[in-house]
C-alpha cells in the first residue's frame, strides 16, 4: 500500500463529507481494495448521490418491469 493511495482515497471520503451528493457515488472496482476501488464522479443529478446514468441504472429493476407489463396485460 503506497502513500500516495492513501491520500488520494482519504482525500475521496473527506469531499464526500463535505458534500455528499455533488458527485456520482456509484462504486467501480473493488471496496477492499483500495488499488482500484473509485467513485465515478460525474455531476449528480439531483437529489439522487449517482449521476444520470447511474440513477438509471441504480433503479432500474427487471422485476418491476415484468410486473408492470403484467399490469398492463
Ligand atoms: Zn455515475
Amino acid at each position: 500500500m503506497s502513500a500516495a493511495n492513501g491520500a488520494s482515497v482519504r482525500s475521496l471520503f473527506e469531499n464526500a463529507k463535505q458534500s455528499p451528493f455533488r458527485t456520482c457515488q456509484w462504486p467501480f472496482g473493488d471496496p477492499q481494495d483500495l488499488e482500484t476501488f473509485r467513485y465515478c464522479g460525474e455531476p449528480t443529478l439531483a437529489p439522487h448521490s449517482y449521476c444520470a446514468t447511474h440513477v438509471e441504472r441504480a433503479y432500474r429493476d427487471p422485476d418491476e418491469e415484468r410486473e408492470a407489463g403484467r399490469a398492463a396485460a
